[in-house]
């Protein structure tokens, strides 16, 4: 029996916010700072390039079931395109266009040498066997093969996918073109030429952001009560570096429910709890049980969505406590929330800076493979450290001198330098 789960590529429910039209929102805001050409700014608008695949799987019963699959390039004026590939169940082509065109104007904002782009496949992984998962990472990888490569467009993990995902595509990269190509994907394996520090990577950036944040309040991580939406691969290991630097880690939550303590959870312990048979942090001992909707208005000084996008709205952006928002996901708090928050005095720390950590270890990975030499992790700490403090300095800065939101200038730093970058290069022909 063929059963199918390709999905229409409009918006389901009126109640839904489309991530592509939000991006677009932020690009032309930023295009109106900076004075932009409308031609540009067209072209800054549309993606390069839209691959979407069809992905035949055969279950372990034996059913074959159809995914469809998506690869949008959104620009490569810096660089080869860069950016992760997605496995959750609400992918759609809008989302992934939207989240290549972030990609963008993080790498620019972060002053690395990449264009932007995502890939994704509309599925549940906790539905799938590890079999099933990598017989439709391969197929995907296949499918975009000529689309794909070190110095083309560099695939890595988000969320749904990690360092498992990544050594499956750089195997059947590397066995069609017939040679080994690590730098094909970024968030290898260390085994394959993976980089130290890379998965602890983005929730490290939020700390870092978060940390500079404060220090510019007078405050220290140690001061602070800390809530995280998501306890992923992202919210897990910033919660763990909050609770080392010695901040309250106070609520998270997945998927399934959150839980909260007053005094500040064992994050370590709850880990351990939500990697073991639990595989979610709902039941732990000790801490009172919550729901997302619930974590998201506790009183708080730094709230973290580390999830979905389109977590703070106009309908609950009022309830919000926190006093700093740091966007962890990509798009968590809305155009209007996140303006609301703001005009309440409410420091929100933006996506592209916020979360850009892990792209940034995924280019220190890419440049340690091309020159064939590993840095130890402190190394790469460092190394990230240094290019994400710049990067904070450099949108406070530019928020100040022109008195616009941490966000907008955040976005115009990165749109302004692709911009510039394309009109150096200039339209061809
Ligand atoms: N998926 C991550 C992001 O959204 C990392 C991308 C990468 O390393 O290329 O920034």
């Amino acid at each position: 029996m063929i059963s199918t789960s390709l999905q229409p590529l409009e918006a389901p429910s009126p109640a839904y916010i489309c991530p592509l039209d939000q991006a677009c929102s932020y690009l032309e805001a930023a295009g109106r700072e900076l004075k932009l050409d409308q031609g540009l700014l067209e072209v800054l608008s549309h993606p390069r390039k839209v691959v979407t695949v069809s992905i035949p799987v055969k279950r372990d019963s034996g059913e074959i079931q159809i995914l469809a699959g998506h690869r949008v390039q959104h620009c490569d004026v810096l660089g080869p395109y860069k950016g992760g590939t997605r496995y959750h169940p609400a992918v759609t082509l809008r989302e992934v266009s939207a989240l290549a065109m972030l990609m963008t104007w993080k790498c620019a904002l972060l002053g690395i040498p990449y264009g932007g782009a995502k890939g994704g496949i509309a599925l549940d992984p906790k539905r799938y066997s590890v079999g099933e998962l990598e017989r439709i990472t391969r197929r995907y990888t296949s499918e975009l093969i000529k689309d794909i490569g070190p110095s083309i467009d560099i695939p890595a993990p988000d969320m749904g996918t990690s360092a498992r995902e990544m050594a499956w595509m750089m195997d059947t990269y590397s066995v069609n073109v017939g040679h080994a190509v690590p730098g094909v994907v970024t968030g290898k394996p260390l085994s394959i030429g993976g980089s130290r520090g890379r998965e602890m990577a983005t929730g490290r950036g939020v700390m870092i952001i978060v940390r500079e944040a404060l220090l510019d309040r007078g405050k220290s991580l140690a001061d602070v009560r800390v809530v995280i939406q998501g306890f992923g691969n992202v919210g897990s290991a910033a919660a763990l570096l909050f609770h080392e630097a010695g901040a309250k880690v106070i609520a998270v939550s997945t998927g399934s429910g959150g839980v909260y303590s007053k005094e500040g959870l064992d994050i370590p312990a709850l880990k351990a709890y939500a990697t073991g048979n639990h595989r979610s942090v709902v039941g732990f001992p000790d801490a009172v049980p919550i729901s997302n909707a619930e974590l998201l208005t506790l009183p708080c000084d730094v709230l973290i969505p580390a999830a979905l996008e389109n977590q703070i709205t106009e309908e609950n952006v009022n309830q919000v406590q926190a006093k700093i928002v740091a966007e962890a996901a990509n798009g968590p708090v809305t155009l209007m929330a996140s303006q609301a928050l703001e005009a309440r005095g409410v420091t929100v720390l933006p996506d592209i800076l916020a979360n850009a950590g892990g792209v940034v270890v995924s280019y220190l990975e890419w440049v340690q493979g091309l020159s064939y030499v590993f840095w130890d992790e402190e190394r790469v700490n460092r190394e990230m450290e240094h290019l994400m403090v710049q990067a904070y300095r450099q949108v406070i800065k530019h928020s100040r001198t022109r008195q616009i939101s941490l966000r907008l200038a955040a976005y115009t730093l990165g749109v302004g330098r692709v911009a510039q970058a394309l009109t150096d290069r200039g339209l061809y022909p």
